[in-house]
């Protein structure tokens, strides 16, 4: 990791801190809820109310989906911009949203708080040159095939432009395994505590794929060190109109929110 001279703690760098709304990520422990996709305003709206009820800190939910099959619902594209802007001004969470796309970065901007890059565009390395230049935190999830280095790489060529507001958000790997959507890789979280400034989140919506796994994995990536969780949930999981199966209901999310505050509790006593 020698040749990274932006994200390493070698350097004798602080912890980074960013600071979003009234939350900063990297001291504080980080609450990240919302639907997979953002479907329509009332969907939207809804679940940002009881998410944040139910002690959320920031919303998430994707307008540009990139899906496997070219078939698959592929998102409300830029019609939901709206839907983010009205659900911010609902509740004041502050929103999570995907850029798949270098043509959409200043819409995105314009109505985000932290822009995603998911784990299929982790190594896109124009996309994340544009994001180096600009003044927004960025959430870089692992790529699902990429070793800590190639991840942390795409990370330093962020912050190399600039921007060095940059969020690590682990997401599973593929493994041989195929009881679960992917491996969450629960050791990269402990790992890049040592490696790196840079804040880590995991997230065990898209790291199992199985929406009875969320509650013990959000606990061990605590109980690993990460700075802060993310999570899909639905007011109709079922019918969520991607991930359904990994997607939680709100009333599951309640429940969940406090076993994951007393844990995070738990660990500052240690
Ligand atoms: C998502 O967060 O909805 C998503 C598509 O995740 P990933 O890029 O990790 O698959
Ligand atoms: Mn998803």
């Amino acid at each position: 990791m020698k040749d990274l001279k932006k994200v390493t703690r070698s350097q004798g760098k602080d912890r980074t801190i960013i600071k979003i709304g009234n939350v900063e990520v990297g001291t504080d422990s980080i609450i990240i809820a919302g639907p997979c996709a953002v479907e329509s305003e009332h969907q939207i709206v809804t679940i940002a109310k009881q998410v944040k009820n139910a002690g959320a800190n920031l919303l998430r939910g994707n307008i540009f989906k990139p899906r496997t099959s070219p078939y698959s619902f592929s998102g409300v594209q830029t019609e939901g911009f709206k839907y983010l802007k009205e659900a911010k001004l609902q509740t004041g969470l502050p929103i999570v949203t995907e850029v798949i796309d270098l043509r959409d970065i200043e819409k995105v901007i314009e109505y985000s708080d932290v822009i995603q890059v998911g784990a299929r565009n982790m190594q896109n390395y124009p996309l994340l040159r544009e994001l180096g230049k600009i003044d927004k935190p960025i959430l870089l999830k692992r790529g699902m095939m990429a070793t800590i280095y190639e991840w942390l790489c795409c990370a330093e060529y962020i912050c190399l432009e600039g921007n060095e507001n940059v969020i690590l958000c682990e997401r599973g790997i593929r493994t041989f395994e195929t009881y679960t959507r992917n491996t969450l890789d629960i050791s990269s979280i402990s790992a890049l505590k040592e490696i790196t400034h840079l804040p880590v989140i995991s997230d065990p919506s898209h790291g199992s794929g199985k929406r009875e796994l969320i509650l013990p994995l959000c606990l061990s990536s605590i109980m690993a060190g990460c700075d802060g969780v993310m999570i899909e949930v639905h007011e109709n999981p079922d019918a969520s109109m991607s991930d359904a199966s990994q997607t939680i209901s709100l009333e599951e999310f309640r429940n969940i929110t406090d076993k994951i505050r007393k844990t995070w509790e738990y660990r500052k006593t240690l």
